[in-house]
């Protein structure tokens, strides 16, 4: 990680240093050469100017001695030459032996009367020159300068600038080293805070000294660190208070991972259970009830909640056991002992069930002795029959009360088993009917079977016929301004839903949400005259919800009333 960040830096250093140094020595010795030229060739033309001028006016010195002289002060090569190319005088070679010079190129220039240059190696000395030409009168002076003596000097200031170049280059790269290794370190700092961060250390810290971009990134990391720290802290706590809560509750409390095992239980799981709860074990480990796991199953598929009642779940007790989907898949469940109300319940069922069985018996004694007295002509006088017909009915009516209260604790405990087989829905609607047949014509009503598909529905034959029986006659009962009533059935998504519809008075819609509990009544006056216990319905409630049913009722005042009962479709 050092050597990565570092070498990078440094890498990229010397490549900047090393262009920047190329590129500035390149352009500045070009820049130098070119100027060490042109300095050259302005004093040779200053020169050969003031030499022409002296040639011209000299008299009294010869030419080649002039050429000397010249050629000394200035160490330079010159040459006279006349306006025909003959050389009249040369300081380094012999005029004579000379070739003529009238096709040199800055003697041509001369010859023109201009400035003449040229550079080139020398055919009489055998270097590279120089050459500078200008006319003085009737000749051309000729001053040429060793190109060697120039590069000479040229090469050891490139040499000079080399050295400079490798100093500055080794000075920068120190440089480089030095800021590489700082921002390397400061940002390893940086680094290991992070991993201290990412590792669950909130709580370390990294000190900033410096407001650069580093230095921000360091702060930004702080500044998170520090929240996340805050953030958790504010977690732990309403989690702690959560948990405090939820422990101190008598229900038990128990949360589900999508793949069924233990997440978290509150103390009351503990005590509900018997065993102390391990977090992480298979929840089916823990609570081996099938109720209980088909809740939490059907959950986990559903994702809507849930609610059984879950016999013997710990030792005899009962509970109602109800799940919710949590938001990331598993399930938390609440479990209700309701142990206590069911014992409440089932006594309550028992001494119904005891009293009405109890009363029978005197019941049909005195129905029994009030009808044979009343059978007897001529032992009673007109106002002990009445009386007698009064008893007679009354014990009548606790008879049926009896029986109906004795039918209802018995379906309502459940402990009536039903014997549930598949059903022609058709077969069941038309024997319940018919057998009603009798009293719809008794009461001149019209009863009227709806024509329906052979659907299959799961029922007790027996307790089906009760609830046709019951609702057929209450529609009987209440009904019979309407003068006809209809039976019949859809097909629905969750099964079969069969109805008996009359259009009698109605019931108005206050009544309806509580139509189905025992005892209610609409009218009482009225129910009590037409022979009603008034738990019927409760009844036909508790035999459909039996066979994992529903009930409910549509009804509108003046027009009619409407019950369904929906069975499982087979
Ligand atoms: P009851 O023995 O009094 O008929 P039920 O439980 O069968 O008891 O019915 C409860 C009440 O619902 C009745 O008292 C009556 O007021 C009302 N009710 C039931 N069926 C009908 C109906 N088809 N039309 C109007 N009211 C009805």
């Amino acid at each position: 990680m050092r050597n990565r960040i570092f070498l990078k830096a440094m890498g990229a250093f010397v490549a900047v240093i090393a262009a920047a140094t190329l590129t500035l020595d390149i352009s500045i010795r070009h820049t130098w050469e070119n100027a060490v030229h042109n300095d050259i060739e302005k004093l040779l033309v200053q020169n050969a100017q003031g030499f022409a001028l002296r040639v011209e006016n000299d008299h009294q010195h010869s030419l080649q001695q002039m050429a000397e002289e010249e050629a000394r002060i200035t160490e330079t090569r010159v040459t006279i030459i006349a306006r025909n190319g003959v050389v009249f005088a040369d300081s380094e070679a012999d005029a004579q032996t000379m070739e003529n010079h009238a096709g040199r190129p800055e003697v041509v220039a001369a010859l023109a009367g201009k400035i003449g240059s040229s550079s080139r190696v020398s055919h009489t000395v055998g270097i590279e020159f120089l050459y500078l030409a200008v006319p003085s009168g009737d000749k051309i002076v000729r001053l040429a300068y060793p190109l060697s003596s120039m590069q000479q000097q040229i090469s050891s200031i490139r040499a000079n600038l080399l050295r400079a170049t490798i100093l500055a280059l080794l000075l920068a790269l120190v440089l480089a080293a030095v800021i590489a290794e700082v921002i390397s370190r400061r940002l390893r700092r940086i680094v290991r805070f992070a991993g201290q961060v990412a590792a669950g250390n909130l709580s370390a810290r990294i000190a900033v000294t410096s407001g650069d971009e580093i230095g921000q990134v360091a702060m930004a990391l702080d500044r998170t660190a520090r929240r996340l720290e805050e953030n958790f802290a504010a977690i732990r706590e309403s989690r702690s208070e959560l948990e405090a809560l939820l422990n101190s509750m008598t229900d038990g409390v128990i949360a589900v991972s999508p793949d069924m095992k233990v997440r978290w239980a509150n103390h009351a799981i503990a005590g509900i259970l018997h065993q102390p709860v391990r977090i992480g074990v298979p929840v089916v480990e823990l609570l081996r009830h099938p109720d209980f796991l088909a809740t939490i199953n059907e959950v986990l598929k559903s994702k809507r909640r849930e609610s059984t009642i879950a016999t013997s779940l710990s030792g005899r007790k009962s509970f109602s056991v109800t799940a919710e989907p949590l938001p990331d898949g598993g399930v938390v469940s609440v479990l209700h002992d309701i142990s206590e109300i069911e014992r409440v319940e089932k006594t309550r069922r028992d001494f119904i069930a005891n009293v009405s069985h109890e009363l029978r018996t005197p019941l049909t004694s005195i129905r029994g002795y009030s009808e044979t007295l009343l059978e007897s002509d001529g032992l009673l006088n007109d106002g002990a029959r009445d009386f007698l017909q009064i008893i007679r009915r009354n014990a009548e009516r606790m008879g049926r009360l009896t029986e109906d209260l004795l039918v209802l604790a018995r379906v309502e405990s459940g402990e009536e088993k039903l014997d549930l087989r598949p059903h022609s829905a058709r077969i069941l609607l038309a024997e319940a009917a018919s057998s009603m047949q009798e009293d719809a014509r008794a009461a001149q009503v019209e009863l009227i079977i709806e024509e329906i598909p052979d659907w299959s529905v799961l029922a007790d034959n027996y307790a089906v016929h009760q609830v046709f029986g019951n609702l057929i006659s209450n529609a009987l009962r209440y009904a019979q301004s309407g003068r006809k009533i209809v039976v019949g059935a859809h097909e629905r998504q969750s099964g079969i839903e069969f109805f008996v519809r009359d259009f009698g008075p109605g019931i108005a819609s206050e009544h309806l949400p509580r139509i189905f509990e025992r005892f209610y009544r609409v009218d009482k006056a009225r129910s009590r005259e037409s022979g009603g216990t008034g738990l019927g319905l409760a009844i036909v409630k508790h035999i459909v919800l039996n066979h994992g049913g529903s009930v409910r009722v549509e009804s509108s005042v003046g027009h009619g009333t409407t019950f369904f009962f929906l069975l499982p479709q087979v």
